[in-house]
């Protein structure tokens, strides 16, 4: 068994943006700069966008982190969004989810300009996508290929299976793993909450990617001898042998399944910063896009 190690090959990725990105403002060119919006006060949310901020900083990246109350109206946000779309300095824009009830999530992504949708969630960029077009990939989908182009995963001719069919991990997933590409060209399965007899969809798969946020789901008799498995799942449980009082699981019984696999993810350290090194790669080529 191999980890597939998130956050060894997210630094890679860094390093290489960073210096890319002296590279191009030792030419004159454009730094490239990723705006940030954070409503309210989630802990998990703040946690992410501010490890988003740092990578910035790592990199080399201009980053704006706009905090808005929670009580900021829909209205009121769109226009900050209008004005962040039209502003020439900022290449990417992402407001961190999940937003206040009586904000539409729908709407905020459809605000933000394809050109900027460095989350890769507007309706354009997922029918680009679709469509195998040249677009932004969500990125968590987007770090998860990145994750097997670097370990040469070899994915043509193999069967996905992706538990989970959510707008931001699962369907998206499901989708590239199937493109005339590499990574690809898999034959994929999409489960979800309606999926009967999981355990035996599983048990066929080449490759699991678990996208459900269901802390320790996949048990090691749903995994076959040699499978590749990519742990999505994110879950803050209870513990209080920690100082934050809790620890984070992921979506596999990695204990169990780990010794059955080919490669597998560990939670933390595996998918998480891939997806944050994939928001950074976008925000890059959002910049390289104005050129
Ligand atoms: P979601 O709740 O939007 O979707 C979950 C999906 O899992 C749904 O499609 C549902 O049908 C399916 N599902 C639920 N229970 C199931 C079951 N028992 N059997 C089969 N399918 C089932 O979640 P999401 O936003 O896609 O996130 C999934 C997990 O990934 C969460 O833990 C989330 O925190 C994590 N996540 C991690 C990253 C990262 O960077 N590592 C990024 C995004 C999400």
């Amino acid at each position: 068994m191999q980890l597939l190690d998130g956050k060894l090959v997210a630094q890679a990725v860094k390093e290489q943006l960073k210096v890319k990105t002296a590279d191009r403002v030792s030419q004159n060119k454009k730094r490239p700069h990723l705006a940030a919006i954070l409503i309210g006060n989630n802990g998990a949310s703040e946690t992410y966008v501010a490890s988003k901020v740092k990578s910035c900083e790592e990199v080399g990246f201009t980053s704006t982190l706009i905090r808005l109350e929670e009580s900021i109206t829909e209205n009121e946000l769109i226009f900050k969004l209008n004005e962040l779309n039209e502003d020439f300095d900022v290449d990417g824009i992402l407001v961190q989810l999940p937003l206040p009830r009586h904000i539409s999530e729908q709407k905020v992504i459809e605000t933000i300009f394809p050109t900027k949708d460095v989350d890769g969630f507007h309706p354009e960029s997922v029918g680009r996508m679709v469509q195998g077009l040249p677009t932004y990939f969500p990125a968590t989908p987007y770090g998860i290929l990145l994750l097997l182009e670097h370990y040469k995963i070899e994915t043509k001719g193999k069967h996905a299976v992706v538990i989970g069919r959510s707008n931001i991990v699962g369907r998206p997933i499901s989708i590239l793993l199937n493109r005339n590409d590499y990574p690809g060209n898999c034959t994929v399965t999409v489960c979800h909450s309606h999926t009967p007899d999981l355990a035996a969809v599983c048990l066929q798969a080449d490759i699991i990617v678990a996208a459900l946020g269901k802390p320790l789901f996949l048990k090691a008799d749903m995994v076959k001898e040699g499978a590749v498995v990519v742990d999505v799942g994110i879950t803050r449980v209870e513990d209080p042998s920690k100082k934050s009082g809790f620890s984070i699981k992921g979506d596999v019984d990695f204990d169990a399944v780990a010794p059955k696999c080919s490669y597998i993810t560990p939670v933390p350290g595996g998918v998480g910063p891939m997806t944050i090194a994939a928001l950074m790669m976008n925000t890059f080529k959002a910049c390289e896009a104005k050129d």
